[in-house]
């Protein structure tokens, strides 16, 4: 394990989902990640997180790993699956159903729209859960039983707000909105769980994540903090965005690493248009990620999203 200069143990993590085509928002995320740890001297952990159902691919995950490394990405050790930590996630939620800070909740995401006191306010995963289920049940099979269906667990949310301090985006208010799921009707575990149980058990000190994760940092501090974990910094960068100041989407083009790679677009190149939407180097330059760490800076970063699309790299 490395340690930085300071003697402060710096871990960080790369984090895809195999459930699409690498492209060009995520890998500028994934080169962020990787450039704040290692300019730090830190490690980096690959973690692929497949849990997503029938929304992983077959294949996805080697070609999700192939993309990182013909990047220019390297990481410590091997790739973690998280398909391969199940009873992991079982435990950390055994630990929070024996201290009674989660219920079983059998509700529709239907039902859930239709008893929201104020339809309009909303989660970060949906309507503000209005708390039907909190007190309803003895326990999980009372919940079966009377209901017929398989319940969800929730965990029980005690304050409005967990205030936290972002690497990048300074003081946050951490608004946490409704009762939030940590394992879902099917048994498996919610990504909230999932990654706070993964990131303790990994030693990550560092989260650098895209800024469409911020509304779910409130939750995992307190799911943290609930499992007596010691939580990460987190670090919330902008989001590519089209033409439009939307989110990059399918709509925006082709933007995936590999069909850029079948149009001729080389890996040097792609780094210098990933470093150039970081704000780190001009238009048209060519790079690796490791030339980036001599004089990598993160107040490079524009603060608002970037516009970045397939253009100037097909030119
Ligand atoms: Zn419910």
């Amino acid at each position: 394990m490395a340690i930085p200069s300071n003697g402060v143990r710096l871990v960080g993590r790369l984090a895809p989902s195999p459930t699409g085509a690498l492209h060009l928002g995520n890998a500028r995320t994934f080169l962020l990640a990787w450039l704040s740890v290692r300019a730090r001297g830190g490690t980096i952990l690959l973690r692929v997180e497949d849990i997503d159902g029938p929304r992983v691919k077959p294949g996805a995950t080697a070609a999700t790993v192939a993309d990182l490394r013909w990047l220019g990405l390297d990481w410590d050790g091997d790739a973690v699956l998280q398909s391969s930590r199940l009873t992991d996630y079982a435990a950390a939620v055994g630990k929070l159903l024996a201290a009674s800070r989660v219920y079983p909740c059998v509700c529709t995401r239907s039902e859930i729209e239709d008893a929201a006191s104020a339809p309009h306010e909303t989660a970060d995963d949906g309507p503000v859960y209005p708390g039907t289920c909190r007190g309803r049940f003895a326990s999980i099979e009372a919940a079966c039983v009377e209901t017929g269906r398989e319940p969800a667990l929730r965990f029980r949310v005690d304050r409005d707000a967990v205030p936290f301090e972002d690497a990048f985006r300074g003081p946050q208010r951490g608004r946490v909105a409704g009762d939030f799921v940590v394992q879902k009707r099917d048994g498996g575990p919610a990504y909230q769980l999932a990654v706070v149980v993964d990131d303790a058990e990994q030693g990550v000190t560092d989260v650098l994540r895209a800024d469409d994760l911020l509304p779910s940092t409130p939750r995992q501090l307190l799911l943290y903090q609930a499992l007596g974990l010691p939580p990460p910094s987190f670090c919330h960068v902008p989001l590519v965005v089209g033409e439009d100041g939307l989110r990059l989407a399918k709509r925006h083009g082709d933007t995936s690493l590999r069909w850029l790679r079948d149009q001729g677009v080389t890996a040097d190149r792609l780094g210098g248009h990933l470093a150039f939407l970081c704000g780190l180097r001009p238009k048209g330059t060519k790079c690796t990620p490791r030339e980036l760490l001599r004089d990598f800076d993160l107040d490079k970063l524009p603060r608002a999203p970037v516009r970045g699309d397939e253009h100037g790299l097909l030119a």
